[in-house]
């Protein structure tokens, strides 16, 4: 047998194997591509435009302004983090949806710093994502404070060594270019042993993996709705803020749907009681209700099926491109307790090889300098897509359609 026709076999029998956990059904995806591009912006779940327009029409169409109370519009930051809560192991009144993830992280990093006086140093990993870096460097900035780079794996040393002057550790818990997947519960312990509070950024994991935030007492987590949650672009995001804290959390910015009573136009703010008080002003009611109603893909399809159907995928996927495109060089840990929900490797020619994959149906993405990063989504992926992506990626290399010029950026 050619080595296709083998792994085509593979692919047959794995995906009778996880037939269960399959919900293709619940999208709306072209037929004419293999989308691995789900942790940079999820599919659309197949009932959310419905949803959507039912809401415009209906709710803001005919209720108007009697919306906020007739269809509970005033209560979505919340109702919608309940609904969020389980697919973060978190129990309710402690998950707030709203803004963004680069507008969360600097909220919650401020309380954060308002809760651990006296403490002048934040550690992050200096491979964050670039808004989290810029965030944690401007409010470090701001307060005076020294800000320590080190990978999550030597985040513990740094704790040993400086641990009672570390504030805030801010750390991803799966690396978005690498797709490593940290040692959260791991962290967690080592920062509280030293005083110290983690602010967890699950933009990569939460809707691919468990997180189990209450179970391993995360004191504030934040993340991304348009990843693996679905909620579409530019979706609303999240913060997490244990309840041990909220009687304290205290952010930057303060807004009027935050305060204890919105209505009574105080001059002062008198924050709300739980999470409420994250809250800044009104939401964006529409990718609210988008988001809220992407949420039902993971009750049909529970987090720990989802990862069950992920590490199958990015497994095989990682078994496929190995036998039929060696020469890649994998950036992604092999290990399934080190891995979150996507394969990245090296390649000289990494910008070239993504293109001419998505010419040839293959969505993935390029990430500075020579990444190739092919995201699985599992719910709307099968085994069968893994190896057409690989088959794919081994024709372009041998084509050498991935060695055209690279067009120079708009802006330099
Ligand atoms: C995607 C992502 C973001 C995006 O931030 P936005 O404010 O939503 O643009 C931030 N941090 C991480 C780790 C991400 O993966």
């Amino acid at each position: 047998m050619t080595p296709v026709s083998a792994l085509d076999a593979q692919a047959a029998a794995l995906d009778r194997e996880h037939a269960a956990t399959d919900r293709r059904d619940l999208f709306l995806l072209p037929d004419d591509v293999v989308y691995l591009d789900g942790n940079s912006l999820g599919a659309l779940p197949r009932h959310v435009p419905d949803v959507v327009a039912r809401a415009v029409r209906e709710e803001w169409g005919t209720q108007l302004v009697r919306a906020w109370n007739s269809r509970d519009w005033w209560r979505a930051p919340e109702r919608i983090g309940d609904h969020l809560a389980p697919v973060l192991g978190a129990s309710p009144g402690q998950v707030l949806v709203g803004d963004s993830t680069t507008v969360q992280l600097h909220q919650a990093l401020s309380a954060a710093l308002r809760l651990t006086p006296g403490r002048g140093v934040v550690v992050t990993d200096p491979g964050a994502f670039p808004t989290d870096l810029y965030v944690v460097d401007g409010l470090t900035e701001a307060r005076g404070l020294e800000l320590v780079l080190a990978r999550p794996d030597e985040v513990p040393a740094v704790l040993a060594a400086r641990g009672t002057e570390v504030a805030v550790v801010v750390l991803q818990h799966v690396d978005h270019r690498t797709g490593a997947l940290w040692d959260l519960p791991g962290i967690t312990e080592a920062a509280h042993r030293t005083g110290a509070l983690v602010l967890w950024d699950l933009s990569h994991s939460a809707g691919a993996l468990p997180v189990e935030l209450d179970a391993h007492g995360v004191d504030l987590a934040v993340g991304c709705g348009y990843k693996y949650l679905n909620g579409g672009p530019g979706a609303p995001a999240y913060v997490y803020v244990a309840r041990r804290h909220q009687p304290a959390y205290v952010p930057d910015l303060r807004g009027w749907h935050g305060h204890a009573e919105p209505f009574a136009m105080s001059p002062t703010w008198t924050p709300a009681a739980g999470v409420g008080r994250a809250r800044l002003g009104s939401p964006p009611l529409l990718s609210m209700l988008a988001l809220e109603a992407a949420l039902d893909v993971l009750d049909a399809l529970p987090v720990p099926r989802v990862r069950e159907r992920s590490l199958s995928l990015t497994r095989f996927l990682r078994t496929c491109v190995d036998r039929l495109a060696p020469g890649l060089e994998p950036l992604t840990p092999e290990a399934d307790e080190h891995r979150g929900s996507q394969v990245a490797w090296r390649h000289p020619a990494a910008w070239g090889v993504v293109h001419a994959l998505a010419a040839r149906g293959v969505i993935g993405d390029f990430r500075e300098p020579d990444v190739v990063r092919l995201g699985v989504a599992a719910p709307y992926l099968t085994h069968s897509d893994m190896l057409t992506a690989a088959a794919r990626l081994a024709d372009v290399l041998a084509t050498g359609e991935h060695l055209t010029e690279r067009p120079r950026p708009l802006v330099t």
